[in-house]
């Protein structure tokens, strides 16, 4: 009996086992966004561990993981995402996202601050995500912090969404209906898919080296980053 079940443990095992899609639909990951040509993905590299070099692999970072950090799917999610995909083609040739190398500034909206820090591993604490109320909610700069590279993306005029914007003045101006929520969520997700049908850099507009007044960090100093330090300490010799 026991070696039976032993058995059928080990068949079972690579079904149940096996990671998830981690691109797959889900209930908060709508089909459209997950099949659309468009929608962004991002290959991140971090440190292997606390004091650790560089990881030999990358990750794959993708609007549905952003979801999962942010709490929800929102206009502003796939928005962020966009502009910021054009940042990295810019700063990051070869495709790959050092998560270790960025500073960024960002509007303090709830949704582009929290793609900002997602993606580029800045953190407001340690002063690598600057809270600038002058940018708008569309409006990231990002500098890589080892080649003095800066670029600033913004969602270009023909693109941005007065209807989403107009109705999010109504609800947040108190004077609403529980109809507007519906048609608010209507606009965001008629914007999210126009955004992901087309290449990123249809809809932004793109400034290298900008001319930009960094603001100062949004948290008094509470000590630095440590974490990164040692990414490239080389490999110890064999004894
Ligand atoms: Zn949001």
């Amino acid at each position: 009996m026991k070696v039976l079940l032993a058995l059928l443990f080990l068949l079972a095992t690579p079904l149940w086992a096996a990671p998830p899609d981690g691109n797959a639909p889900d209930w908060y990951y709508p089909q459209w966004l997950a099949e659309a040509p468009h929608t962004p993905v991002f290959r991140v590299r971090d440190t292997v561990n606390k004091y650790g070099r560089y990881a030999s692999e990358t990750k794959t970072v993708t609007i549905k993981d952003l979801i999962k950090f942010h709490g929800h799917f929102c206009g502003g999610l796939v928005e962020g995402a966009t502009a910021l995909k054009v940042a990295f083609d810019r700063l990051f040739p070869d495709g790959i996202i050092d998560r270790t190398d960025l500073v960024i500034a960002s509007n303090n909206s709830a949704c582009g601050g929290d793609v900002a820090v997602y993606l580029t591993g800045a953190r407001a604490r340690f002063g690598s995500h600057l809270i600038d109320p002058k940018l708008k909610e569309s409006d990231f700069v990002v500098k890589r912090v080892s080649t003095g590279k800066s670029v600033r993306v913004v969602i270009n005029a023909a693109t941005y969404p007065h209807d989403v914007r107009t109705q999010m003045k109504k609800i947040e101006s108190g004077t609403f209906e529980p109809a507007d929520i519906d048609l608010f969520q209507d606009l965001q997700w008629a914007y999210a898919k126009k955004l992901v049908t087309r290449p990123a850099i249809e809809s932004v507009d793109v400034t290298e080296n900008p001319n930009y007044a960094w603001p100062e960090p949004p948290c008094q100093d509470m000590g630095r980053r440590r974490d990164n330090d040692y990414k490239d300490v080389p490999a110890a010799r064999l004894k």
